[in-house]
């Protein structure tokens, strides 16, 4: 048995991390009390780091709107194939994420007090030309899908139609040559 140095309770020896350093070869604060300290040493961090590329983006505003355009431009592809294997990957982790968000009681709240606001921003969101424009394209996309969805279940007798057709313009052929001889 050992005690923490940072909680102060005593633990087993297996509670305690192996640390050559010191004598007894185990760390001097406990394995929980360690992990709880990464954890919000990571979070100082990233919130640190976070706060400060946001500094540094409101100062540049213009040439970062710019550069990520860019960049966007130059790999759309790359970046939406990544957005749909990141979606996809965390499908379920995204979904449940929203709906614990959504019956959340503090949405919950939120909506209720902000139900005018949402409404209004929600229409002007929609009146946006480039959302408009987005939607409408999703419309076309989903008509396309709709149609490939036909046309897929229909494929083996398309593809059947098709080789039919194929086999009787052969035959044709081959009769017409027959009458020639
Ligand atoms: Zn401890």
């Amino acid at each position: 048995m050992k005690s923490c140095n940072k909680c102060n309770i005593i633990k087993d020896l297996n509670e305690f991390s192996n640390n050559k350093r010191n004598k007894d070869g185990l760390d001097h604060f406990c394995k929980s009390c360690i992990s709880l300290k990464n954890k919000t040493s990571y979070k100082d961090n990233k919130q640190k780091h976070s706060e400060k590329r946001k500094e540094y983006y409101l100062k540049n505003k213009e040439r970062e709107n710019l550069k990520a355009k860019n960049y966007y431009e130059s790999n759309k592809k790359e970046i939406l194939e990544n957005n749909k294997k990141y979606v996809d990957r965390n499908k379920e982790k995204t979904k449940e994420y929203q709906k614990e968000y959504h019956n959340s009681e503090k949405y919950k709240e939120y909506k209720l007090k902000n139900s005018e606001k949402i409404k209004l921003y929600d229409r002007e969101y929609r009146q946006r030309p480039e959302i408009k424009e987005r939607i409408n394209k999703q419309k076309v996309e989903r008509a396309k899908i709709e149609k490939f969805k036909i046309l897929y279940i229909n494929l083996p007798f398309l593809l059947e139609a098709q080789y039919q057709t194929i086999l009787d313009v052969t035959d044709l052929r081959n009769q017409r040559k027959l009458k020639r001889f």
